[in-house]
């Protein structure tokens, strides 16, 4: 008699990706490198990415038309769920505007990135941090309202033209694979203004492309390293340990 395969003993984590793909190389990788932390061997991250395509995700996003982005979003969801994934996880802070939706239109838990940052924050006795993101998540409700809400957390922005800067540096340079020094002395000009900030919050997954805790002289909270440490935790469950 064949022998059955055994089950499998981690879930499958679905990503909704590619806003983007930089940084969802990242995920990815830290996905993988977390289970083998936790497991050893040859364990890896059961992931199913669909990597969606960043010109016409941007586009959308700066005509406004949030309608079709919530379309494709909810789209994706759904095929990640019909593929099997027991999780799924939305790997940009911006695109968190359409968690409502898409959350509602699956049947699997879908881990909010400001949860993972906002507990992050909260463990550390951090009650107002700076918030370095897109021109949507710095300035809408959805991203800093969900902190002030759910956390009581008091979160600061830059000034407009530092907030433009913030942005263009985002979308120009570091979604397109570019990480220069000039904008790194950049975005430490612009925290270093705050000084009544108690902590960074690297609010879009590509901030850590081009700054590192190490760079400020505050805590830093990194989104995408935060996140991923909930995707692993529904991936192996929060109590797994290495093995020896
Ligand atoms: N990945 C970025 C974020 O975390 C921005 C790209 C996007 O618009 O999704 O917000």
């Amino acid at each position: 008699m064949t022998s059955q395969p055994a089950p499998a003993r981690l879930q499958t984590l679905g990503l909704i990706g590619g806003m983007s793909w930089e940084s969802s190389l990242v995920y990815y990788q830290k996905l993988n490198q977390g289970v083998r932390q936790r497991l050893g061997g040859l364990a890896s991250a059961p992931v199913l990415l669909h990597s969606l395509e960043f010109a016409q995700i941007a586009q959308l996003q700066h005509d406004g038309d949030w309608p079709a982005l919530e379309r494709i979003l909810v789209a994706s969801a759904q095929g990640l769920q019909a593929a099997g994934a027991q999780a799924l996880m939305i790997a940009t802070n911006t695109m968190h505007k359409l968690y409502e939706p898409v959350a509602a239109a699956v049947d699997l838990p879908v881990l909010h990135i400001a949860e993972a940052t906002g507990r992050a924050l909260v463990a550390a006795g951090c009650k107002r941090p700076l918030l370095l993101a897109t021109a949507f998540t710095m300035e809408q409700d959805f991203y800093k309202g969900y902190l002030q809400r759910r956390f009581d957390l008091d979160v600061r922005v830059p000034a407009p033209g530092d907030r433009a800067e913030v942005h263009r540096i985002i979308y120009d340079e570091l979604c397109q694979g570019r990480a220069l020094a000039s904008s790194k002395a950049r975005y430490q000009a612009i925290v270093a203004k705050d000084a009544a900030a108690d902590a960074i919050i690297f609010g879009c997954t590509e901030v850590d492309l081009l700054v590192a805790p190490a760079d400020f002289d505050r805590p830093c909270f990194d989104s995408t390293a935060l996140h991923v440490e909930a995707g692993l935790n529904a991936i192996v469950g929060p109590t797994a340990h290495a093995l020896p």
